[in-house]
C-alpha cells in the first residue's frame, strides 16, 4: 500500500505570533519556523503502517517555497522513503494545496493521503476535505484511531460529546486529529542522514494546476485585547455593578 502524507512550514506553535504593521498578514521573518504538529502526527501514524508491514512505500509532500524543504528532511529523518516540493510561494491556499495533492494521488497511484486536520497557521481546516472532494475519494476527517483491513480503512473520529466510526474502501483521504498518536523524537543522526538524501522539485504547471487564488485575504488583525477583571466583595456589589455599569441586567 502506498500513502502520501502531506507536510506544510508553519510558524512553530511557542513563537508569539505578531501582525505586520500594514495589516496583509503576520511577520514570518526571523521567526521559528517547524512542520505542523498535525502533518507530524499524520507522518508518524504512516511510519507506524510502514513498520507493521501494511505500508510499502511513503511519500511525504510540501506544498512551498525553498525553506520548506527543511520540513521534507524532517519527514525523512522520520521515516519518509521519498519526498516532493511542489513550488509556490507561501502561503498557498487550500484549494490549490489541495489540487496539486490530488494532482499528486493520482500521479503516484497512492492508495490513502494522510494529512493534519489543520494547519495552525490559518487554521483552514479545508484541505483534506478539498482534496477527497477533487479525487471524488472517501475521507475520514479528525481521526483518532486508524485501522487498514482488507482494503478498508476504519477511521474513529472525535465528534461533539463522542466518538463515530467510519469505514472508508481505499483510497480514501484521512486526516489526523491530536489523539491519533505521539510522534516519535527525531534523532540528530537521522536528521544529518536526510540531509543527503535526494528532494524531488515539481512545479503547478507540470502538473497542470492553476495557482491563481480564489479567496482575497481583505485584512489581518491582532485579537481585541480584554479589559482586567475586577474582583468584588459580594453578591450586592456584583449586581449594582452589572445593573449600573455594565448594564446588562
Ligand atoms: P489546512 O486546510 O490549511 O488547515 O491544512 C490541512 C492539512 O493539509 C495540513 O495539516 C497538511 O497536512 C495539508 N497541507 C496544507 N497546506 C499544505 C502545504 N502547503 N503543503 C503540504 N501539505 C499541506
Amino acid at each position: 500500500m502506498k500513502v502520501l502524507v502531506g507536510v506544510k512550514r508553519v510558524i512553530d506553535y511557542n513563537v508569539n505570533i505578531r501582525v505586520k504593521a500594514d495589516g496583509t498578514g503576520v511577520e514570518t521573518e526571523n521567526v521559528r519556523m517547524s512542520t505542523n504538529p498535525f502533518d507530524e502526527i499524520a507522518l508518524e501514524e504512516a511510519v507506524r503502517l510502514k513498520e507493521a508491514g501494511i505500508c510499502s512505500e511513503l511519500v511525504a509532500v510540501t506544498v512551498g517555497d525553498e525553506a520548506s524543504q527543511e520540513t521534507l528532511r524532517g519527514a525523512l529523518a522520520m521515516g519518509a522513503d521519498r519526498a516532493i516540493r511542489v513550488h509556490a510561494e507561501m502561503p498557498p491556499q487550500p484549494l490549490n494545496v489541495a489540487a496539486l495533492l490530488a494532482a499528486i494521488a493520482r500521479e503516484e497511484a497512492v492508495d490513502l493521503v494522510l494529512l493534519g486536520k489543520q494547519a495552525i497557521d490559518d487554521d483552514a481546516n479545508q484541505t483534506g476535505q478539498m482534496t477527497a472532494a477533487l479525487l471524488g475519494w472517501p475521507q475520514g476527517t479528525f481521526a483518532s484511531e486508524l485501522t487498514i483491513e482488507d482494503g478498508r480503512a476504519r477511521v474513529a473520529r472525535e465528534i461533539d460529546g463522542g466518538q463515530q466510526t467510519v469505514e472508508l474502501e481505499l483510497p480514501a483521504v484521512v486526516t489526523a486529529d491530536l489523539r491519533l498518536n505521539e510522534p516519535r523524537f527525531v534523532k540528530l543522526p537521522a536528521m544529518m542522514k536526510a540531509k543527503k538524501r535526494p528532494i524531488e522539485e515539481r512545479t503547478p504547471e507540470a502538473l497542470g494546476i492553476d495557482m491563481r487564488p480564489r479567496v482575497e485575504r481583505v485584512e489581518v488583525s491582532e485579537p481585541v485585547s480584554r479589559e482586567a477583571g475586577v474582583r468584588v466583595a459580594d453578591v450586592d456589589e456584583l449586581l449594582h455593578k452589572l445593573r449600573n455599569e455594565a448594564g446588562v441586567i
